[in-house]
Protein backbone atom coordinates (compact mmCIF):
# COMPACT_ATOMS: atom_id res chain seq x y z
CA UNK A 1 0.00 0.00 0.00
CA UNK A 2 1.60 3.22 -0.84
CA UNK A 3 -0.34 6.04 1.22
CA UNK A 4 -0.05 10.16 -0.03
CA UNK A 5 -1.65 13.02 2.22
CA UNK A 6 -3.14 15.92 0.13
CA UNK A 7 -4.29 17.75 3.36
CA UNK A 8 -3.53 17.49 6.69
CA UNK A 9 -4.81 20.02 8.14
CA UNK A 10 -8.19 20.20 10.26
CA UNK A 11 -11.27 22.58 10.71
CA UNK A 12 -10.21 25.21 7.68
CA UNK A 13 -7.89 25.54 5.42
CA UNK A 14 -4.76 27.88 5.77
CA UNK A 15 -2.08 29.79 3.86
CA UNK A 16 0.98 31.82 4.42
CA UNK A 17 4.38 31.45 5.75
CA UNK A 18 4.12 29.97 8.88
CA UNK A 19 2.27 26.87 7.46
CA UNK A 20 4.69 26.07 4.58
CA UNK A 21 5.78 22.56 5.77
CA UNK A 22 3.13 20.75 6.96
CA UNK A 23 0.33 22.65 4.07
CA UNK A 24 -2.87 24.33 5.03
CA UNK A 25 -4.78 21.67 2.54
CA UNK A 26 -7.82 19.97 4.97
CA UNK A 27 -8.09 16.30 5.35
CA UNK A 28 -7.44 14.82 1.79
CA UNK A 29 -5.62 11.09 1.51
CA UNK A 30 -4.87 8.76 -1.45
CA UNK A 31 -4.71 4.80 -0.62
CA UNK A 32 -3.03 3.28 -4.15
CA UNK A 33 -2.31 -1.04 -4.18
CA UNK A 34 -2.04 -2.52 -7.41
CA UNK A 35 -5.17 -3.98 -8.28
CA UNK A 36 -7.32 -1.30 -7.13
CA UNK A 37 -8.86 2.13 -8.94
CA UNK A 38 -7.15 5.26 -6.54
CA UNK A 39 -9.07 4.98 -3.75
CA UNK A 40 -9.32 8.42 -1.79
CA UNK A 41 -10.31 8.74 1.55
CA UNK A 42 -12.05 12.10 2.43
CA UNK A 43 -12.75 15.24 0.31
CA UNK A 44 -11.00 17.99 2.02
CA UNK A 45 -9.52 21.38 0.35
CA UNK A 46 -6.67 18.26 -0.70
CA UNK A 47 -9.26 16.92 -2.98
CA UNK A 48 -8.58 19.55 -5.90
CA UNK A 49 -5.02 19.19 -6.17
CA UNK A 50 -5.45 15.21 -6.02
CA UNK A 51 -7.92 15.48 -8.53
CA UNK A 52 -5.82 17.15 -11.26
CA UNK A 53 -3.50 14.38 -10.80
CA UNK A 54 -6.29 11.99 -11.26
CA UNK A 55 -7.40 13.19 -13.89
CA UNK A 56 -4.06 13.70 -15.82
CA UNK A 57 -3.28 9.94 -14.88
CA UNK A 58 -6.64 9.06 -16.99
CA UNK A 59 -7.82 6.01 -14.35
CA UNK A 60 -10.91 6.29 -15.04
CA UNK A 61 -12.70 5.38 -12.06
CA UNK A 62 -12.21 6.41 -8.28
CA UNK A 63 -13.19 5.10 -5.52
CA UNK A 64 -14.02 7.61 -2.45
CA UNK A 65 -14.63 6.66 1.36
CA UNK A 66 -15.62 9.23 3.21
CA UNK A 67 -15.42 9.23 7.14
CA UNK A 68 -17.90 12.02 7.76
CA UNK A 69 -19.72 14.90 6.42
CA UNK A 70 -18.11 17.79 8.19
CA UNK A 71 -17.00 20.13 5.94
CA UNK A 72 -13.06 20.28 6.52
CA UNK A 73 -13.45 16.73 4.89
CA UNK A 74 -15.95 17.51 2.04
CA UNK A 75 -14.78 21.36 0.77
CA UNK A 76 -12.72 19.92 -1.76
CA UNK A 77 -15.35 17.48 -3.47
CA UNK A 78 -16.79 20.51 -5.72
CA UNK A 79 -13.44 21.34 -7.49
CA UNK A 80 -12.27 17.48 -7.34
CA UNK A 81 -12.07 17.40 -11.20
CA UNK A 82 -13.12 13.29 -11.81
CA UNK A 83 -16.81 14.44 -11.11
CA UNK A 84 -17.06 16.40 -14.46
CA UNK A 85 -15.24 14.06 -16.37
CA UNK A 86 -17.48 12.26 -19.10
CA UNK A 87 -17.10 8.66 -18.54
CA UNK A 88 -15.58 8.44 -15.28
CA UNK A 89 -16.98 6.55 -12.38
CA UNK A 90 -16.60 7.26 -8.89
CA UNK A 91 -17.87 5.08 -6.31
CA UNK A 92 -18.33 6.10 -2.58
CA UNK A 93 -18.27 4.55 0.23
CA UNK A 94 -17.90 4.85 4.14
CA UNK A 95 -20.19 7.04 5.58
CA UNK A 96 -23.44 5.70 4.74
CA UNK A 97 -24.95 8.96 3.81
CA UNK A 98 -21.79 10.09 1.83
CA UNK A 99 -23.99 10.48 -1.81
CA UNK A 100 -26.29 12.43 0.12
CA UNK A 101 -23.92 14.42 1.48
CA UNK A 102 -22.24 15.14 -1.37
CA UNK A 103 -25.62 16.53 -3.78
CA UNK A 104 -26.15 18.83 -0.75
CA UNK A 105 -22.94 20.52 -1.41
CA UNK A 106 -24.37 21.48 -5.37
CA UNK A 107 -26.64 24.24 -5.97
CA UNK A 108 -29.89 23.06 -6.81
CA UNK A 109 -32.75 25.54 -5.93
CA UNK A 110 -32.45 28.67 -7.35
CA UNK A 111 -31.79 31.60 -4.77
CA UNK A 112 -30.29 28.64 -2.02
CA UNK A 113 -27.55 27.16 -4.05
CA UNK A 114 -24.04 26.81 -2.20
CA UNK A 115 -22.60 26.05 -5.44
CA UNK A 116 -23.10 27.31 -9.34
CA UNK A 117 -22.99 23.66 -10.74
CA UNK A 118 -25.79 21.43 -9.48
CA UNK A 119 -25.67 18.04 -8.95
CA UNK A 120 -27.79 16.17 -11.93
CA UNK A 121 -25.38 18.19 -14.48
CA UNK A 122 -21.96 16.24 -13.09
CA UNK A 123 -20.75 14.48 -15.93
CA UNK A 124 -18.86 11.30 -14.25
CA UNK A 125 -21.22 8.45 -12.85
CA UNK A 126 -21.41 8.44 -8.98
CA UNK A 127 -22.48 5.76 -7.40
CA UNK A 128 -22.93 4.70 -3.46
CA UNK A 129 -22.40 1.29 -2.96
CA UNK A 130 -24.07 0.12 0.20
CA UNK A 131 -21.82 -2.94 -0.20
CA UNK A 132 -18.80 -0.16 1.25
CA UNK A 133 -20.60 1.39 4.14
CA UNK A 134 -20.73 -2.21 5.92
CA UNK A 135 -18.54 -2.83 9.13
CA UNK A 136 -16.22 -5.38 6.76
CA UNK A 137 -15.93 -4.95 3.12
CA UNK A 138 -13.22 -6.36 0.41
CA UNK A 139 -12.21 -4.05 -2.59
CA UNK A 140 -10.05 -6.72 -4.78
CA UNK A 141 -6.71 -7.02 -2.48
CA UNK A 142 -7.81 -4.68 0.01
CA UNK A 143 -10.00 -6.01 3.43
CA UNK A 144 -11.50 -2.96 5.02
CA UNK A 145 -12.81 -2.45 8.16
CA UNK A 146 -14.80 0.36 9.85
CA UNK A 147 -15.89 1.40 13.99
CA UNK A 148 -17.63 4.43 14.79
CA UNK A 149 -15.83 6.72 16.78
CA UNK A 150 -16.38 9.35 19.36
CA UNK A 151 -17.06 12.60 17.53
CA UNK A 152 -19.95 15.21 17.39
CA UNK A 153 -22.80 13.71 14.86
CA UNK A 154 -20.70 10.71 14.11
CA UNK A 155 -17.64 10.04 11.99
CA UNK A 156 -15.70 6.32 11.16
CA UNK A 157 -12.28 5.04 11.65
CA UNK A 158 -10.90 2.88 8.70
CA UNK A 159 -8.27 -0.05 8.77
CA UNK A 160 -7.11 -1.41 5.59
CA UNK A 161 -4.84 -4.57 5.41
CA UNK A 162 -3.54 -6.12 2.22
CA UNK A 163 -0.79 -8.53 1.51
CA UNK A 164 0.06 -8.74 5.48
CA UNK A 165 0.29 -5.49 5.87
CA UNK A 166 -1.86 -2.75 8.07
CA UNK A 167 -2.78 1.02 8.25
CA UNK A 168 -4.99 2.45 10.56
CA UNK A 169 -6.49 5.75 9.48
CA UNK A 170 -8.37 7.51 12.69
CA UNK A 171 -9.69 11.07 11.94
CA UNK A 172 -11.74 12.86 13.45
CA UNK A 173 -11.42 11.02 17.17
CA UNK A 174 -11.86 12.20 20.77
CA UNK A 175 -10.14 9.84 22.67
CA UNK A 176 -11.74 9.30 25.51
CA UNK A 177 -11.41 6.51 28.36
CA UNK A 178 -14.64 6.58 29.48
CA UNK A 179 -16.26 6.39 25.69
CA UNK A 180 -17.38 3.17 24.55
CA UNK A 181 -16.29 4.12 20.99
CA UNK A 182 -12.64 4.64 22.68
CA UNK A 183 -12.65 1.69 24.26
CA UNK A 184 -12.85 -0.12 21.52
CA UNK A 185 -9.94 1.45 19.39
CA UNK A 186 -7.21 -0.60 21.02
CA UNK A 187 -8.26 -3.75 19.49
CA UNK A 188 -9.25 -2.37 16.33
CA UNK A 189 -5.74 -0.58 15.59
CA UNK A 190 -3.83 -3.76 16.98
CA UNK A 191 -0.66 -4.45 15.86
CA UNK A 192 -1.27 -1.86 12.24
CA UNK A 193 1.88 -1.29 10.56
CA UNK A 194 0.64 2.61 10.82
CA UNK A 195 -1.69 4.34 12.31
CA UNK A 196 -2.90 8.27 10.96
CA UNK A 197 -4.44 9.75 14.26
CA UNK A 198 -5.70 13.54 14.93
CA UNK A 199 -3.44 15.20 17.33
CA UNK A 200 -5.12 18.37 16.75
CA UNK A 201 -4.81 19.47 20.30
CA UNK A 202 -2.11 19.67 23.29
CA UNK A 203 -3.03 17.71 26.39
CA UNK A 204 -3.44 21.22 28.29
CA UNK A 205 -5.83 22.21 25.90
CA UNK A 206 -7.97 19.62 26.47
CA UNK A 207 -10.25 20.82 29.42
CA UNK A 208 -11.70 23.51 26.90
CA UNK A 209 -11.99 21.13 23.87
CA UNK A 210 -13.87 18.60 25.44
CA UNK A 211 -16.55 17.44 23.24
CA UNK A 212 -15.43 18.95 20.36
CA UNK A 213 -14.52 15.40 19.11
CA UNK A 214 -10.89 15.53 18.16
CA UNK A 215 -7.53 14.80 19.97
CA UNK A 216 -4.58 15.32 21.97
CA UNK A 217 -1.11 14.09 20.70
CA UNK A 218 -0.43 12.28 24.21
CA UNK A 219 -3.83 10.27 24.08
CA UNK A 220 -2.97 9.63 20.34
CA UNK A 221 0.62 8.00 21.63
CA UNK A 222 -1.08 6.11 24.48
CA UNK A 223 -3.33 4.31 21.89
CA UNK A 224 -0.33 3.61 19.62
CA UNK A 225 1.38 2.19 22.42
CA UNK A 226 -1.55 -0.13 24.03
CA UNK A 227 -2.43 -1.19 20.33
CA UNK A 228 1.52 -2.12 19.39
CA UNK A 229 1.61 0.03 16.07
CA UNK A 230 4.47 0.29 14.68
CA UNK A 231 4.47 4.01 13.55
CA UNK A 232 2.11 7.13 14.43
CA UNK A 233 1.57 9.65 12.28
CA UNK A 234 -0.36 13.05 13.70
CA UNK A 235 -2.69 14.77 11.53
CA UNK A 236 -5.55 17.16 11.57
CA UNK A 237 -3.09 19.96 12.34
CA UNK A 238 -5.31 23.12 14.49
CA UNK A 239 -5.17 26.03 11.58
CA UNK A 240 -3.72 28.09 14.60
CA UNK A 241 -0.42 26.25 14.88
CA UNK A 242 2.17 27.26 12.68
CA UNK A 243 5.48 24.80 11.50
CA UNK A 244 7.42 25.65 14.62
CA UNK A 245 4.26 24.93 17.20
CA UNK A 246 3.51 21.35 15.01
CA UNK A 247 7.23 20.45 15.43
CA UNK A 248 7.32 20.93 19.09
CA UNK A 249 4.26 18.70 19.34
CA UNK A 250 6.43 16.27 17.41
CA UNK A 251 9.38 16.22 19.43
CA UNK A 252 7.06 16.10 22.78
CA UNK A 253 5.19 13.06 21.43
CA UNK A 254 8.38 11.10 20.23
CA UNK A 255 9.58 11.70 23.46
CA UNK A 256 6.22 10.19 25.45
CA UNK A 257 6.44 7.37 22.47
CA UNK A 258 9.96 5.69 23.84
CA UNK A 259 12.42 4.07 20.98
CA UNK A 260 9.89 1.47 19.56
CA UNK A 261 7.21 3.78 18.33
CA UNK A 262 8.11 6.03 15.33
CA UNK A 263 6.29 9.47 15.62
CA UNK A 264 5.81 12.06 12.72
CA UNK A 265 3.15 14.26 11.68
CA UNK A 266 1.39 14.34 8.41
CA UNK A 267 2.43 17.08 5.43
CA UNK A 268 1.12 17.86 2.38
CA UNK A 269 3.41 15.82 0.02
CA UNK A 270 4.12 12.78 2.63
CA UNK A 271 4.03 9.25 1.15
CA UNK A 272 4.40 5.95 3.04
CA UNK A 273 4.86 2.87 1.67
CA UNK A 274 3.18 0.01 4.12
ZN1 LIG B 1 -15.25 16.41 11.85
Amino acid sequence: MRLTFHGARGSFPVAGPNFTRFGGQTTCLELRLAGLAPLVIDGGSGARELGRRLLAEGAGETLLLMTHLHWDHTMGLPFFGPLYAPGWRVRLGGWPRALAGLAGMFGRVEGLGRFPVEFGQLAARIVQDPALAAPRFKLGPLEVRTTPLNHPQGAIGLRFEAHGRALAFISDNELDPAAAASQRLPRFCQGVDVLVHDAQFEPDEMPARKGWGHSDWRSAVELARAAGVGRLILTHHDPDRVDDQVEAIVEKARRAAGPRLLVQAAHVGLTVEI
